[in-house]
């Protein structure tokens, strides 16, 4: 059991150092050991997942149908119904496959989503930190351990600050288990007190471990192999497609019925009335939305990822589009997040100035007021302090840097006026945002000295002394005042500011304030505008943030944020839930000096409130309220454990990218509402020809390969351009979607059935008819010649054809009219240039004419397929126009 053995004893039967490995050993190590990543669970068979396309309900009546068609062409030879059985399979055949492409296309959206979340962590080599690829990590590496990571791999503890771990995914326990450096009594490696587990995470403190085992040979290697695949969730969209599917085919098969009986009845035949029954059921059931609506998910979901907003599941696509609040952070989001120390107020009394921006450019430290002479060796006391108190690594030469910004900001600025001296380091009491500070034990040459810094509230408090050039002098409410008013005056300014205090001997308490530093952290470029943007869209947003409340309030004046009160986490403590609930009701409010758990009870308090809640966060801590929120946000650069609890990634961590993904999903919301709409619209005019030759003495309007032609082959691509459709150009000035508004709810069927699908069944059946009566025709006669019906139901299939085209161009927009569309849609125009090109052949080539039962027919006569489509387009224009101006009346 190695993890009872001597730290000494444990690295050398690694054969490692202190210092890491080499980059050479650890290439090598690389070679032997392999990836450390748990071995991927079997890919899906694709051969089979194809081969289930000819299995599932409608594919299996539609072969039924042709079976029977077969059957009876042996009966009755010479009818067609060899042609239509082959047809049919055709159609299975081409169904399966356009289904199978979608779902497969979809799926490799998804993995290739999946890939960009990349797990990484730091390690010692050469005698240097490095930031690698977690899956790189070899046994024998030094780990370094921050608070929020995910464990990369089975390590042997070196040392260990407040650490504490989760363990919850190798023994379901999820209270922090803590970490020392001694193994206990533990038997075995799992309850070893000084060990830490792949996959686990640090909820707390941090540390150094010596890697002992990587990829499948961890303890959570062995536990991820037993147990198999990830249980698939149902999104809501998908069960409520599930649901209208189901009704509709229940629907569909009562009509069936009823169609079969009749055709039975009026001597058709009891095969051909079966056959004609079957490809109804399927033709108006939209069984192929499914994946179409899965495809225009995942699609969306990949051009937010473009646009840095990573979605974990597809159901938060959604809900973004539903978003009514957005509560962010700021420091990383609203801001850069590049610090830079730019004026330092030292407890003497001076002033200094410090030039240059950015991490590696130069500069210099100027007095701008200078108290005694003994000023210089306060700056450089508390810049020895400041700097020795983080970790931050800077290199120079290579340009990197690691490290928190704040952190990074503070070693930059000791470097900048001359090298201050490095310190053995003792221990440490880790930073939290809850603490808003961070303290370490150093040894100087006999003694020991802490170090301390953080925020001005969490450490004056502390501190029971003051260094004046003349030496230390006790802290007297006077002092405390001049101090606190530096600090609002920094604030004011937009600095971060931070306050540094040490002691000598240990103990976070009665310590000696050396001074305040100002830290810097310009707006993200682009932010203004996406607030702007935010306001127009009637999103409201909200900065919660842990920075001093007159920071706070200076950047997010800075950046248009509108302000009416701002909260600091000790005054909101003091609130009960109505009062507060009442204020977020009526004020907008900005949240300072917040720990993270009082995010859980705004963003409950908001949900109480009606609001839809979209909530960043980078912490630990910041989990619950992630879990909480409708949307969580959890920023790239963040703990792996806030990425685990989000819905969402920010790969950039900007705050102009859930601005992005929030009009993405206002968008897939509309576009499957409009290829369902689109979907839904041709059903009409294949089913109102069918039902009306029963009722009135007419010939046979359409087909049933004809039927099929419409539903699984001329409708398919532009449906799915509809479902691939850009932003719209309003997109972003509309009220947020309701919370309650279904996708598939009245509006669409009311669309889809009665409004364009009615047109849709007058065009059938005025070309019908119309080219019937022009051409001879007498009522009541239903001895046509063939080639007189064929032509008769081509001009059918294309009123129905051209509606579609018609239809597909006004759907475009749900809300505008169709003239504010800027873009080409290239798929919706291929998918119509394929049906020309598919009209075409239906009227020209004789062998597509036998199998779809079609003919030339005369030009003078397609004038009839004219008036109802622009009827279509423009009633359905006419409806947007009056619609929108409901709800704009509603929000005005
Ligand atoms: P935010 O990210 O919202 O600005 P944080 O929780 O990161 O808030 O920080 C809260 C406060 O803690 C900061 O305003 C600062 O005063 C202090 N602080 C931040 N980082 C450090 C650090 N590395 N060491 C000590 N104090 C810090
Ligand atoms: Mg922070």
């Amino acid at each position: 059991m190695l993890f009872r053995q001597p730290i000494d004893h444990v690295l050398k039967s690694l054969q490692s150092s202190k210092a890491g490995l080499s980059q050479v050993e650890a290439k090598q190590r690389l070679q032997s050991f392999g990836l450390n990543q748990i071995a991927q669970k079997k890919h899906k068979d694709y051969r089979v997942e194809y081969l289930k396309e000819y299995i599932s309900f409608f594919p299996i009546l539609l072969e039924v149908a042709a079976i029977l068609a077969l059957i009876a062409d042996y009966y009755q030879p010479n009818q067609g119904n060899d042609i239509l059985a082959y047809a049919v399979f055709g159609a299975v055949f081409l169904n399966a496959t356009f289904t199978f492409w979608q779902k497969f296309k979809a799926d490799k959206a998804m993995e290739a989503l999946l890939k960009l979340i990349r797990s990484e962590a730091t390690v010692l080599r050469d005698g240097e930190w490095q930031t690698i690829d977690a899956t790189k990590v070899v046994p024998g590496d030094i780990l370094q351990l921050n608070e929020g990571e995910k464990i990369a791999a089975d390590a042997i503890l070196l040392e260990a600050n407040d650490l504490y771990l989760n363990l919850s995914v190798l023994n379901g326990e999820s209270t922090p288990s803590a970490r020392n450096l001694m193994p206990g009594d533990a038997q075995r490696e799992l309850d070893a007190k000084n060990m830490v587990f792949a996959g686990s995470a640090v909820t707390n403190g941090n540390g150094l471990a010596i890697v002992i085992a990587t990829g499948n040979a961890t303890e959570f290697g062995k536990i991820a192999r037993m147990t198999a695949e990830v249980a698939v969730t149902v999104t809501p969209i998908e069960k409520e497609i599930r649901h209208m599917t189901s009704v509709l085919t229940l629907l569909a098969l009562a009509a069936g019925v009823v169609f079969f009986l009749l055709g039975w009845f009026s001597e058709r035949g009891v095969l051909i009335s079966a056959i004609f029954a079957l490809s109804l059921i399927v033709a108006n059931v939209p069984e192929g939305l499914l994946p179409t609506i899965t495809l225009s998910l995942s699609l969306a979901s990949q051009r937010m990822a473009k646009r840095q907003a990573l979605i974990k599941n597809l159901n938060s696509v959604e809900t973004l589009g539903s978003a009514t609040v957005i509560c962010t952070d700021k420091t990383g989001t609203l801001t850069q997040n590049e610090m830079t120390a730019k004026a330092i107020y030292l407890a003497d009394g001076s002033e200094v100035s410090i030039s240059g921006g950015g991490y590696l450019e130069s500069g210099q430290l100027k007095f701008e007021r200078r108290a005694s002479e003994d000023s210089e060796d306060n700056l450089q006391q508390l810049l020895t302090v400041a700097a020795n108190n983080t970790h931050a690594t800077i290199n120079l030469e290579q340009g990197t840097v690691i490290g928190d910004p704040t952190e990074i900001a503070l070693v930059v600025a000791a470097n900048k006026y001359g090298a201050f001296n490095p310190y053995d380091k003792i221990k440490e009491y880790a930073f939290s945002s809850d603490r808003k500070m961070m303290s370490t034990l150093v040894k100087k040459n006999d003694h020991d000295e802490l170090f301390v810094k953080g925020a001005v509230e969490s450490v004056l408090p502390l501190c029971s002394q003051v260094q004046h050039s003349s030496g230390k002098v006790g802290l007297t409410s006077g002092e405390q005042s001049k101090i606190e008013k530096k600090n609002k005056q920094l604030a004011e300014q937009s600095y971060r500011v931070l306050a540094i205090a040490m002691k000598v001997g240990d103990g976070e308490h009665d310590l000696v304030f050396l001074g305040l530093v100002g830290l810097i952290d310009p707006a993200r470029p682009g932010v203004k505008e996406a607030i702007k943007q935010c306001h127009s869209a009637q999103i409201e947003v909200m900065m919660i943030t842990g920075d001093n409340p007159v920071t706070a309030r200076a950047i997010g004046e800075h950046i248009g944020l509108r302000v009416d009160e701002v909260l600091t986490g000790p005054e909101v403590k003091h609130l009960s839930n109505t009062v507060l609930q009442e204020k977020l009701k009526t004020k907008r409010i900005l949240f300072a000096r917040m720990a993270s758990a009082q995010k859980l009870r705004i963003a409950k308090l908001l949900q109480e409130n009606g609001e839809v809640v979209a909530m960043t966060g980078d912490g630990v801590n910041d989990s619950p309220a992630l879990k909480q929120a409708d949307i969580g946000i959890a920023m790239g650069s963040g703990t792996d454990v806030a990425k685990e609890a989000g819905d969402m990634v920010l790969l950039d961590d900007n705050f102009k990218s859930i601005v992005s993904a929030v009009e993405e999903g206002r968008t897939v919301y509309f576009n499957i509402k409009k290829l369902t709409t689109y979907i839904l619209s041709s059903n009409v005019p294949e089913i109102v020809p069918y039902v009306l030759q029963f009722f009135l003495k007419i010939p046979m309007p359409l087909s049933v390969i004809q039927i099929l032609l419409i539903d699984l082959g001329t409708d398919q691509l532009p449906g799915l351009g509809l479902g691939a459709e850009k932003p719209e150009k309003h997109i972003m000035q509309r009220p947020p979607i309701g919370r309650h508004e279904k996708i598939l709810d009245w509006e669409v069927f009311k669309r889809g059935y009665f409004m364009a699908g009615v047109f849709e069944g007058m065009a059938a059946m005025f070309a019908f008819l119309g080219f019937l009566f022009l051409n001879g025709w007498q009522y009541g006669d239903l001895d046509l010649s063939q080639e007189f019906h064929r032509q008769a139901m081509t001009m059918t299939l294309l009123g129905a054809i051209t509606c579609q085209m018609a239809n597909v161009f006004t759907l475009r927009s749900w809300e505008d009219s169709l003239w504010h569309l800027t873009r080409i849609n290239k798929m919706i125009w291929f998918g119509v240039a394929m049906e020309m090109v598919f009209i075409l052949a239906i009227l020209y080539v004789p062998m597509i004419q036998s199998i779809f039962n079609t003919a030339m027919v005369p030009l003078e006569n397609l004038w009839l397929l004219l008036p109802f489509p622009i009827l279509l387009v423009l009633n359905h224009e006419w409806y947007k126009i009056r619609q929108k101006a409901k709800w704009q009346k509603a929000i005005a």
